[in-house]
């Protein structure tokens, strides 16, 4: 018998495995140890409706439970980082902290923002996760990844057209980011310290970190069929006075208003009202359509 390189468990509680700490039972999960474990595991279960999980720190579990035509496969031991000639390379399981704190001590500039994303790489790759005006597609040089529909693993290296805001061709096509290069420019430490420190204290005092969360509901706001971006979300759920409501246990937070948190037992169904409530009144009231970041699962 193939000795594998994933395991399968069943009836899993996926409480952990989401940043909102929604309450929800996957009856199939599955661990892979490796890249090609994780390979293995997409093929095996190429007729299934497989759902990659990282962090789970921008995902909304919809269902309280996901029967067995689901299969949650979750990246958090594939979490190798190494250097390579020039290229920090790094495993689409690793936190996006540890590729940081790597990159600090290979005294490489432009991956301080990533820090306090609570994200993976693999994560990250796909929602194209970015702060203060960056985005981690500025560091990215290479993707591996694993093509389902083909059954391939595949190295793209032209990311011109591969990534938009907070979204990505690996995303909208449902592929699995394997493995990622990134550029590795060299630096003084004691200024990269100095702004991951800067950018960790200004988001500590915006962010409601007391409470679980999956970061930002909407990425931007469409108008007249034009998208801009996400600091204006903030001032249209202001506008609304729509921080501080609440359904069930899910709140619009009252300290940074593009969050929605979890006071409780929130279910997905709580946030997903609260998400409608907020597009419903910006449209009607304001004219304006505004996009939901959050992976509805
Ligand atoms: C407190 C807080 C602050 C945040 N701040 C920011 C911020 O400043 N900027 C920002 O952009 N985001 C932010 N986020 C959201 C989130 O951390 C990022 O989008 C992050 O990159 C998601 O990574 P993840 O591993 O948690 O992905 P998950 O939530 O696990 O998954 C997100 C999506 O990516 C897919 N996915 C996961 N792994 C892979 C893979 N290997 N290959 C292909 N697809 C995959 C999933 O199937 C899902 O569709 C924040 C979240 C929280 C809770």
């Amino acid at each position: 018998m193939k000795n594998r390189l994933y395991q399968k468990f069943n009836k899993v509680d996926l409480t952990p495995y989401n940043s909102m700490r929604i309450e929800s039972i996957a009856d199939i999960f599955i661990v892979p140890i490796n890249q090609d474990g994780l390979i293995d595991a997409m093929r095996d279960f190429a007729q299934k409706k497989t759902i990659l999980i990282g962090n789970g720190t921008n995902i909304i579990l919809s269902q309280q439970r996901y029967r067995s035509e689901y299969v949650f496969i979750c990246t958090n031991l594939i979490n190798n980082i190494y250097c390579c000639e020039n290229q920090i390379i790094a495993s689409c399981g690793a936190k996006l902290s540890e590729l940081a704190n790597f990159a600090l001590s290979k005294s490489c500039i432009g991956f301080e923002f990533l820090e306090d994303i609570p994200g993976t790489v693999g994560g990250a790759v796909a929602m194209n996760a970015g702060a203060d005006g960056h985005s981690i597609n500025e560091l990215v040089r290479q993707v591996t990844y694993f093509d389902i529909v083909n059954n391939e693993v595949k190295q793209i290296v032209d990311l011109d057209q591969i990534f938009d805001h907070r979204s990505s061709f690996f995303k909208k096509k449902r592929l699995a980011v394997i493995e990622t290069s990134f550029e590795c420019k060299k630096g003084k430490d004691k200024n990269i310290m100095k702004k991951i420190f800067d950018y960790k204290k200004k988001r500590f005092s915006r962010q409601p970190r007391e409470f679980p969360s999956s970061g930002c509901m909407f990425r931007g706001v469409k108008v007249n069929g034009q998208k801009t971006q996400s600091r204006q979300v903030s001032e249209i759920i202001k506008t609304l006075k729509l921080q501080g409501e609440k359904i069930g246990g899910a709140m619009i937070s009252e300290k940074h208003p593009n969050f929605i948190v979890n006071t409780g037992r929130a279910t997905g169904s709580d946030c997903l009202k609260l998400v409608r409530l907020c597009q419903n009144r910006a449209k009607k009231e304001l004219g304006v359509n505004l996009l939901c970041e959050y992976v509805i699962i």
